[in-house]
């Protein structure tokens, strides 16, 4: 499927992810359980011109081409990257099933050496991508993801059509982050009228921890619908993306556990850990952090102490409808409707979860599972 050229910009700004494409010192994510292998397809090349490896995971192609974003970091060794690939891949699946979207899940990864890429080993390491991208024929649909910029798009671009997430002005429909942050908050909603009854925001006490492209669009959202505000950031300018909010700060390492109705993960993976899942002191986890739960048996833990975890892929879903949409044909009015369309969805698992007395996360999997089994029996 070509995805390149398909319309004209739409005028809104590109992400600024270039200033983070150098960041590639250590992994994201925290210590995680083992990877089940039921993938379609892992390609692991070494790039001719850069001599690094370029690995693409396809985990399922069942409901449509295998998307999922490039990440461009540094691992210890191949086979960790690898791993990252095939977890995530497999999480893309889940997210796009879940989300009623007509796409499977893939991942890239381009091994990057301690210390970053630039220059013309970053161009040669992007273009030996897109020939891997190329050569899977349109199965995997490759876009932004850590340590990617737009500009580096457009680079991969030069070998593949099968992109999507290009700046407005290549004809793609720019940062997705405003839209999953219209995603979280409808997620938001669903949980709290699942919780009170009500899906009214008005002074609700909600806490966001991390204030970047996501963090900061719903923390303005929520205050726009009335909700009184912490926020936290590692990086404490960031406190500047919500003034005249009325927001309280918190410290990060005191964010996770102050008393608030919902906690709004939106920093990196794995801030619920077995040591603060106990701890907690909310009624609800909601946020746009890929893989909050360091393990997914938290999902159970959080029940327990009587928190509704909203499961992350529901929740964020909101970017990739939006790239969806971009390879569907973008409108701008349909992305919104699709991402405002998660509090129906997150409602229906949430209701599911409570008939058959499972976590969300179990309700959301499974219904996950099933589209999947029935688009593979068909
Ligand atoms: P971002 O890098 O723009 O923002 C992350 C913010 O978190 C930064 O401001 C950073 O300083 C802060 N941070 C990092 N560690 C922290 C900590 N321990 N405590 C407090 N703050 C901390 O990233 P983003 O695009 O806003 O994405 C946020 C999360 O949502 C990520 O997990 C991402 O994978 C996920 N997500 C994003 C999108 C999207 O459209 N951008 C879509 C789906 C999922």
């Amino acid at each position: 499927m070509s995805t390149a050229t398909k319309r004209a910009g739409n005028g809104r700004p590109t992400s600024t992810a270039t200033a983070e494409a150098a960041a590639v010192t250590a992994p994201p994510q925290p210590a995680i359980s083992p990877v089940p292998f039921d993938h379609e397809e892992l390609a692991v090349r070494r790039g001719d011109r850069s001599g690094l490896y370029c690995i693409v995971a396809i985990h399922s192609t069942a409901l449509g081409p295998a998307l999922g974003g490039l990440r461009m970091w540094h691992y210890p060794a191949t086979i960790d990257a690898a791993r990252d690939a095939l977890r995530l891949a497999s999480g893309m699946t889940y997210k796009a099933a879940a989300a009623g979207l007509d796409l499977g899940g893939g991942k890239g990864v381009i091994c990057a050496p301690a210390g970053g890429l630039e220059g013309e080993r970053r161009t040669a390491a992007l273009l030996d991508f897109g020939d891997v991208v190329e050569s899977l024929g349109g199965r995997y649909i490759t876009a932004e993801d850590v340590g990617i910029s737009p500009s580096d798009l457009i680079t991969i671009g030069e070998r593949t059509e099968h992109l999507t997430g290009l700046p407005p002005e290549r004809g793609g429909s720019g940062d997705p982050s405003p839209f999953t942050a219209i995603g979280v908050e409808a997620a938001i909603r669903a949980c709290v009228r699942s919780r009170y009854g009500t899906s009214d925001l008005t002074g609700r006490r909600v806490a966001v921890v991390g204030l970047g492209h996501v963090g900061g669009p719903l923390a303005r959202r929520l205050a726009a619908a009335g909700c009184e505000l912490v926020v936290s950031d590692i990086d404490a300018r960031k406190h500047a993306v919500v003034s005249g909010l009325g927001a309280e700060w918190a410290a990060p390492d005191e964010a996770l556990l102050v008393e608030c109705d919902v906690l709004a993960p939106c920093a990196l993976g794995g801030a619920i850990t077995g040591d603060n899942a106990p701890r907690l002191h909310c009624d609800i986890v909601c946020g746009s952090a890929n893989n909050q739960l360091a393990d997914e048996a938290l999902a159970d833990v959080l029940a327990e102490h009587g928190v509704l975890y909203a499961p992350d892929f529901i929740a964020n879903a909101g970017g990739l409808i939006h790239v969806y949409m971009e390879i569907k044909g973008y409108s701008e009015a349909r992305a919104i409707a699709l991402a405002e369309g998660i509090e129906a969805t997150l409602a229906d698992i949430l209701e599911l979860a409570a008939g058959r007395g499972v976590s969300p996360l179990a309700a959301a999997r499974d219904a996950a599972r099933e589209r999947l089994d029935a688009a593979l029996r068909n």
